[in-house]
């Protein structure tokens, strides 16, 4: 037996067609990817308005593979990381972090990742495959689901910092946000939503020249190469000169200010770096993942950052980390839960 399509895989011009290459009206396309995207169904029974034939029909062409989450864990600040269970068995992690104030999701864009950054227990897991466009926007479903449910209110923002490299699967990703946002999906605003990169000096381009309505967040962690290659390998790739310029090259086209993220660790710079595009700076505290030698900075070291970063006016936020009893801070998913 053939294997059957993924019916989320196809565009609605693509439903669309296929509706008419098979004798039907092209609108029946229209009425489907709406089930599927914006109305969320599980199953072809539960689109009402398609007749029973054409719901037999699609049957027979296509399955809805949709994400289960396995798992919840909730930590004692509210977080809750979420254990995804992908159709062909594999695991990714989200997270769904409230506070006060408003709800976000973190959510994966691969199964593992292929960076080896040296201090991130995702890397550990080395890149098994990219998630598909329906695979990511199933999982801010889910959480949007959660913060209703917990909170009482829709989810607030949604930020790329979970398992995966976004860039390494830029279509898969752009592709969900586009649903995401669309109202034909979750109709979210695109301000709401930031991708964290590992600092791919060419996609960053891409992203400019696509003109993308999102916020770029870098993992810059170091403002010295020799520092910065050690703790992550690609910057051999992609060194700090070549991602300062693609860096000013978004910000020319975009006019949108980029956000570092930087774990403070013992005895690191950055000021000169940041001054050089506008930006500010999101001072992570490290979280422990097992051998990998580094050492949480005291909060005189993280204070003394934020001292001279303010001093040079970049605007500084200190990210305590949430969800640590869990392993749901940043850097920490690695399907512990699931192993
Ligand atoms: N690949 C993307 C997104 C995933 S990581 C990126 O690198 O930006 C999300 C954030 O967590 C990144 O800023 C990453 O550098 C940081 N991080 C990874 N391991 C960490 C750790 N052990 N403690 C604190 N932050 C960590």
């Amino acid at each position: 037996m053939s294997e059957k399509i993924d019916i989320r895989s196809l565009s609605k011009e693509s439903l669309r067609e296929f509706f008419l290459e098979h004798s039907q009206k092209a609108f029946r396309g229209n009425q489907v990817y709406e089930w599927l995207w914006h109305k969320g169904a599980h199953d072809f029974e539960s689109m009402t308005n398609i007749s029973i034939e054409t719901r037999q029909f699609l049957n027979d062409h296509f399955v809805i593979n949709h994400i289960e989450v396995d798992d919840m864990q909730q930590s004692s600040d509210g977080t809750i990381k979420n254990a995804i269970k992908l159709h062909d068995g594999l695991i990714v992690e989200s997270v769904f972090i409230p506070t006060p104030t408003r709800t976000t999701a973190c959510v994966s864009s691969q199964v593992g990742c292929s960076l080896n950054c040296t201090f991130c227990a995702t890397a550990r897991l080395k890149k098994m495959r990219n998630l598909n466009p329906d695979e990511i926007y199933d999982q801010v479903v889910a959480i949007d689901r959660q913060s209703r449910v917990y909170k009482g209110h829709k989810l607030n923002n949604i930020v790329f910092m979970g398992m995966g490299e976004p860039l390494l699967n830029y279509k898969n990703v752009l592709k969900s946000i586009e649903m995401i946002t669309s109202d034909e999906g979750l109709g979210m605003s695109p301000r709401r939503i930031t991708l964290s990169t590992v600092g791919l000096h060419k996609m960053i381009m891409k992203l400019a020249d696509d003109e993308v309505k999102f916020n770029l967040a870098v993992s810059l962690h170091s403002a010295i190469d020799e520092v910065r290659s050690k703790m992550m390998p690609i910057n051999d790739k992609s060194t700090l000169a070549d991602l300062l310029h693609s860096l000013q090259y978004w910000y020319a086209k975009t006019n949108k200010a980029i956000t570092f993220e930087y774990v403070v660790w013992k005895g690191i710079t950055l000021v000169a770096y940041c001054k050089k595009v506008p930006s500010k700076v999101n001072l992570i505290e490290y979280n422990a993942i097992e051998e990998d030698g580094f050492e949480q900075a005291d909060p005189a070291a993280v204070a003394y950052y934020q001292r001279e970063l303010e001093r040079n006016q970049i605007t500084v936020n200190i990210r305590h980390s949430r969800g640590k009893d869990i392993d749901a801070a940043c850097g920490q998913l690695a399907n512990k839960t699931t192993a």
